[in-house]
């Protein structure tokens, strides 16, 4: 997919590549910039295709939100793929798809209502789980991501949290179990 900017968005990005540049001297300052290019060109195209948006919008969304250095920002781990990413529209829609409103602990694999931080009251190595999606380990690989597009421009993130449980019939059922 390709770049497609309007001036203004151009001299944005060129403002971003030069902070990645600034950011160290000599060679190390160009991969900086290098790498920041290269997650630009995934995200933007990627992001606008999947939320209808222009790439315009999607840069001005992201530099709106932006509150420290573009590298740190600006990085794969922070506007990931959108390859397994759930794109709703809106929060009603996406709140509609689990009426019980109940989500899957990674951690304790008990069942916690708040969908970013465990409140199952589940014990897990002689304490309460106290798991959180948001945290150094995010949700092991076991969470639902997830982009709204009603509320993209506001909050330009992919939310991450623990697997909605009315979502979990979707997993393979197990061995044994009957179908
Ligand atoms: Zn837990």
């Amino acid at each position: 997919m390709q770049l497609n900017l309007n001036e203004k968005s151009r001299a944005t990005f060129e403002m971003i590549l030069q902070k990645g540049r600034d950011s160290w001297p000599g060679d190390e300052g160009e991969r900086r910039a290098d790498r920041l290019e290269a997650v630009l060109r995934r995200v933007l195209p990627e992001y606008a295709n999947a939320l209808d948006l222009s790439q315009d919008a999607v840069l001005a969304a992201l530099e709106g939100r932006r509150d420290y250095s573009a590298i740190n920002f600006y990085q794969d781990a922070r506007l990931p793929s959108l390859r397994d990413v759930h794109v709703h529209e809106t929060m009603a829609e996406f709140k509609a798809l689990i009426p019980s409103g109940t989500f899957r602990c990674p951690a304790c694999e008990g069942v916690s209502t708040d969908p970013y931080e465990c409140n199952s009251g589940v014990e897990r190595d002689g304490s309460v789980c106290n798991w959180k999606a948001f945290g150094l380990f995010g949700t092991l690989g076991k969470g639902y991501r997830t982009l709204v597009k009603e509320t993209f421009l506001d909050h330009p993130t992919v939310h991450e949290i623990f697997m909605p449980i009315d979502l979990e019939e979707d997993e393979p059922s197990k061995e044994g179990e009957p179908a």
